[in-house]
């Protein structure tokens, strides 16, 4: 049977060349932080990877922290910028509000919501139909008591892309750290951490063709926050816990081969995305395109298929080879419609029955046309199995 993954936000296969960067460091075994020369091979490793890693956007290696995961970065920033213990903090911020909005990831939102439990305010801004936070509704939100703002680059689900750089600039004028989760966006979009005037910025390893397991957080110089993996003094105190050698390079391979292809891949999977939108428009009838047509990353594609179950249709293309997605990969699994869907107005019945098309730099346009040929008559035969499709 023909596999088809277009699932990329969800993840991405490794990309050949860092396999093989990978398969090549394997022995890598030694402690970046000891001083002989296992530690000291490790170690050059380690910081020629930050470089690259530091390159895709556009940072000073001392501005990057690894991680384990996108998540952590998020917690990371959330929890230690909002830390007010005197002791690893003595000029902590006494705010206690926060601003981001209601379209972000999990692992923005939990964090905030554990936050307002300890007694944190929230703001969380509504989104308009394609998903877009409004900077005036970020400046007015603005108090003497908030301490961060937190938006996110591009969403997972709809793909729509934030103006960034105009709600950093807002925050720096009233003197507010601002962070983006850019999990989504790096290696799809050109991100420059200096054009956009954000604080603190997080990607994830295997959003861009890197393994899973390591990640990284862009720290703007000059600005300590509190570690919330405490240990010892690795990734200048921030992030305690050894290195992991072969994930980080793998990172940095991954970052200095997005920065290479970026372009190309970018214009062959915006053109394969919108062959598959306009495919599914011209073939299937009472559909809804999901996101903003233009500020979206390319390849990215959310479509409602009104009077049907998004869960019937991913198993029906699961058994045909095509994988995609309900949502966010986090949110597979649970009953609840998806939190971004229905903060841009979609009713739940709706919010049920969209999938999420996620192309990557492997497929091919043969790919998309199988998906255009599977994809009417799935959507037809489970309409013709819908009471919903009979009633209307
Ligand atoms: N932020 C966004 C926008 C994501 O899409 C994801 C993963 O889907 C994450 C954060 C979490 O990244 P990770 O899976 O590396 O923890």
């Amino acid at each position: 049977m023909r596999k088809v993954y277009l699932d990329n936000n969800a993840t991405t296969p490794l990309h050949p060349e860092v396999k093989q960067v990978m398969m090549n460091n394997l022995d890598l075994f030694g402690n970046a932080s000891s001083a002989h020369f296992f530690g000291r091979e490790a170690r050059d490793a380690v910081e020629d990877a930050r470089k690259k890693v530091a390159g895709i956007i556009n940072a000073g290696p001392e501005e990057i922290i690894f991680t384990s995961c996108g998540s952590e970065s998020n917690n990371l920033v959330i929890k230690g910028v909002t830390c007010q213990d005197v002791y690893c903090k003595p000029d902590a911020h006494p705010g206690k509000h926060i601003i981001t909005s209601q379209i972000e990831h999990p692992s923005v939102m939990n964090p905030l919501k554990t936050l307002e439990r300890q007694g944190f305010k929230v703001t969380w801004l509504p989104v308009d139909q394609y998903g877009l936070v409004d900077p005036d509704l970020v400046k007015k939100a603005i108090s003497k008591q908030t301490v961060l703002i937190t938006i996110m680059t591009a969403n997972n689900e709809i793909g729509t892309i934030e103006p960034i750089a105009e709600i950093a600039k807002i925050a720096r004028e009233n003197d507010i750290y601002f962070h983006t989760d850019a999990v989504q966006a790096v290696g799809k979009l050109k991100i420059d951490v200096k054009e956009l005037g954000v604080d603190f910025l997080s990607l994830s390893g295997h959003k861009l063709y890197a393994p899973k397991g390591v990640a990284a957080v862009f720290i703007r110089k000059g600005i300590f926050i509190c570690p919330t993996l405490q240990g010892g003094h690795q990734e200048r105190g921030i992030r305690g816990g050894t290195e992991n050698n072969l994930g980080i390079v793998a990172l940095g391979k991954a970052c200095e081969l997005a920065m290479q292809e970026r372009e190309k891949e970018t214009k062959k999977i915006w053109s394969q995305r919108e062959n598959l939108r306009k495919g599914i428009e011209q073939r299937i009838p009472e559909i809804i395109i999901n996101g903003h047509p233009e500020k979206v990353i390319p390849n990215t594609l959310s479509v409602t298929f009104k009077y049907i179950e998004g869960e019937s249709i991913l198993l029906r293309l699961s058994a045909e080879g095509i994988a995609v997605s309900t949502g966010s990969a986090c949110s597979t699994g649970s009953l609840e419609p998806s939190h971004v869907l229905l903060a841009i107005g979609l009713p739940h019945e709706l919010a049920h029955g969209t999938i999420r098309f996620s192309l990557g730099k492997e497929n091919t346009e043969e790919d998309i046309d199988y998906a255009l040929e599977v994809l009417p008559r799935v959507i037809k035969e489970l309409r013709e199995m819908s009471p919903l499709w009979a009633k209307k």
